[in-house]
């Protein structure tokens, strides 16, 4: 069951930022996706390829389909003709197989580069000093069919607020370090995909582009 007054509120809350929402639906049914796709949703998450490839065969092909989770480069090839964006990064190797994927098809994906910017050390990602390793390497500059269109980050799971808004605003720094040294003239190089069911409000407050929220529209896992 998806929250209809949740989905309304959250896009009010986007708007005067021209934040966009990706909805994420991880777990859950795709007669609840169709639900939201049928309120005017078309930008979904997952976070696991074995569950993105059916969901995406079975419903509309409009449908831009955004995978947020940790990838393993062995699993690109499922996703690589049909996945508009992805946002976890996390290294050369990734993106190459990634941008050899996509050559197959002729298409070009679009990669968020993830960074950690939790506590938690569980959780995946980048430090700015390999990101930065990453975008001068040699290998990158010969990729032509991913586009860097932006950074993501997940906070630490906390009720402290502070907490979190700093990261967030560690991530935006990131963003904008990233835009002034490699993308200054690229304006594909814009999103910063930060905030979530409990935290997105701050998120937006620091900039965030793009939200990624899942149980606040379809309810807990
Ligand atoms: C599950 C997930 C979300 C959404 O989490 P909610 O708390 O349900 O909004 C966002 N980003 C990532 C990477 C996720 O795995």
């Amino acid at each position: 069951m998806i929250s209809k007054a949740n989905y309304q509120k959250v896009l009010a809350d986007l708007a005067p930022h021209q934040t966009q929402l990706v909805a994420v639906s991880k777990t859950k049914p795709n007669e609840d996706i169709l639900a939201l796709y049928q309120e005017g949703q078309r930008i979904f998450g997952e976070n696991r390829v074995q569950e993105l490839v059916p969901k995406q065969e079975a419903l509309p092909k409009d449908i831009q389909w955004h995978l947020i989770g940790h990838l393993q480069s062995n699993k690109v090839k499922y996703i690589a003709e049909f996945v508009d964006t992805i946002h976890s990064i996390d290294g050369l190797k990734l993106l190459k197989e990634v941008n050899k994927q996509a050559a197959k098809h002729d298409r070009t994906i679009n990669c968020l580069l993830q960074f950690h910017i939790a506590e938690e050390e569980s959780k995946f990602g980048l430090s700015l000093e390999k990101a930065q390793e990453l975008l001068r390497s040699e290998a990158f500059g010969n990729m032509q069919n991913v586009t860097i269109t932006g950074v993501m980050g997940m906070a630490t799971f906390t009720d402290d607020q502070a907490q979190v808004r700093k990261e967030f605003q560690a991530l935006k720094s990131f963003f904008d370090q990233l835009k002034d040294t490699f993308f200054a003239d690229v304006d594909s190089f814009k999103e910063i995909s930060m905030g979530m069911s409990g935290d997105y409000a701050i998120a937006i407050e620091e900039g965030s582009t793009l939200v990624r929220v899942g149980s606040l529209l379809f309810g807990s896992r």
